[in-house]
């Protein structure tokens, strides 16, 4: 390894950002603010390559509105003075449009991403890490791991899930061909892909270990999100034989059987179709599949730090949606922006500058050290009637 390296190109920053997706960006802008210019965003692909390799007919479930200017900014803008939906006049945006906003940002702040620099490998070093991509050695004295979860759904939840389609490497449900489907797993994803489905007119049977259409949770990180409900029971009401949910099914096997796939439950059902199941199952964390031993981690879940670094390495952030604070997962642009202010300010107080200029982020909800914010989403009003769940 260490030869390897000597050969290599060396450039040294005060902060590498791995990943150029909405987390890895924002921290960056975030840094800029404070005035930070040795920084690099390196890139395994391309800007928002996530977004951009999305379902065609898939739609950000977070909506989009130009409400900025007072003090309530777009949903999903990566910082306070942008707006998704204002660029686009569109309130729930496709991962293409979302892709190209990530990239009109690059271009407008002039962010230094460096695309197709895949970063293969971290060490840490006596003057910070190390990061190894194909043909450099790259020193940073702070790294911010902004990876993701796109990149790695859970290809493995049970025996047979190879025979299986993963949703989120479908590039359009209108192009697959068959009519009738088994969707495994029953949150976004599941629900997205069959409601898509449906609507051109197949049969879809959603197995689910619980039933999330039924949740009422507030926080959608929780329960299914106000947008996919309300698709789900339009669907439902016009095309009642479309779609059928079925909560309580834990799939344990998938085999082929002659012409068909046949998905078992743990309660000894069995649902087949003639397609492959379609397995909506989640996604691991960038943090479990590229630097797990730089974090700490308790029942399956990394630590973080209350400025959102590793626990072990107190240099090494992270940014993004696999960010736990008090129980609560910051899965949404909108929770983990809430932190690129404390990792700017934090590292920006580390190397001794001054971080007023983060105070319109403060003021925006881009700096949030309060984290009452995991505990508290409920709503004081209960609304007067629930709307019937779908069933
Ligand atoms: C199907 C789906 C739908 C979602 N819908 C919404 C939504 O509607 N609203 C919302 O707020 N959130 C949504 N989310 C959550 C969403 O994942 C995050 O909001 C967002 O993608 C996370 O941003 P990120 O920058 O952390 O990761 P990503 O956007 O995945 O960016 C990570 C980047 O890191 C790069 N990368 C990975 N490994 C390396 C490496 N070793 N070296 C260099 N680069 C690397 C990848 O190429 C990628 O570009 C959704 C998630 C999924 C999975």
């Amino acid at each position: 390894m260490l030869f390897k390296k000597r050969a290599m190109k060396d450039s040294t920053y005060d902060v590498a950002i791995v990943g150029a997706g909405p987390a890895g960006l924002g921290c960056a802008l975030a840094l800029r603010a404070i005035g930070l210019e040795r920084m690099t965003i390196l890139e395994g692909s391309s800007v928002g390559a996530s977004f951009r390799s999305w379902p065609e007919e898939m739609r950000l479930i977070t909506p989009s509105f130009h409400s900025n200017s007072f003090y309530a900014t777009d949903l999903n803008a990566i910082n306070p003075r942008t707006s998704p939906g204002d660029l686009f006049g569109v309130e729930h945006l496709s991962g293409e449009q979302y892709a190209d906003y990530l990239g009109a940002v690059v271009d407008h702040y002039e962010l230094p991403v460096r695309e197709n620099c895949q970063v293969n490998k971290l060490h840490s070093d006596p003057s910070g890490f190390l990061l190894e991509t194909d043909d450099q050695a790259i020193r940073a004295r702070f790294v911010i791991w902004a990876t993701g979860e796109f990149s790695f759904p859970d290809l493995e939840p049970f025996p047979g899930a190879d025979l299986c389609r993963v949703a989120s490497q479908v590039s359009s449900w209108q192009r697959i061909q068959g009519d009738d489907f088994v969707v495994i797993g029953g949150y976004e994803s599941g629900i997205d892909a069959a409601y898509h489905l449906a609507g051109r007119g197949c049969k879809v049977k959603v197995l689910s270990r619980t039933e999330p259409w039924k949740f009422d949770d507030p926080d959608p990180s929780v329960s299914l999100s106000p947008f996919t409900k309300e698709r789900l029971a339009r669907i439902v009401r016009a095309l009642p034989d479309g779609i059928e949910l079925h909560g309580g099914k834990e799939v344990i096997e998938v085999v082929r059987e002659e012409a068909d796939y046949r998905a078992f439950t743990l309660d000894g059902d069995s649902y087949s179709s003639s397609q492959p199941p379609i397995l909506a199952t989640g996604f691991e964390s960038g943090i479990k599949r590229q630097v797990a031993s730089f974090f700490e981690w308790k029942e399956g879940k990394p630590l973080f730090s209350e400025v959102d670094s590793s626990t072990l390495y107190p240099n090494l952030f992270y940014s993004g949606p696999s960010l736990v604070h008090r129980g609560s997962k910051f899965c949404f642009i909108y929770k983990f922006r809430a932190r690129f202010g404390v990792i700017a300010q934090e590292i920006g107080k580390r190397l001794g500058k001054d971080t007023s200029g983060l105070s319109d982020w403060e003021r925006r909800g881009f700096l949030i050290e309060d984290l009452d914010c995991c505990t508290d989403c409920k709503c004081e009003v209960e609304s007067a009637e629930v709307e019937e769940a779908v069933t």
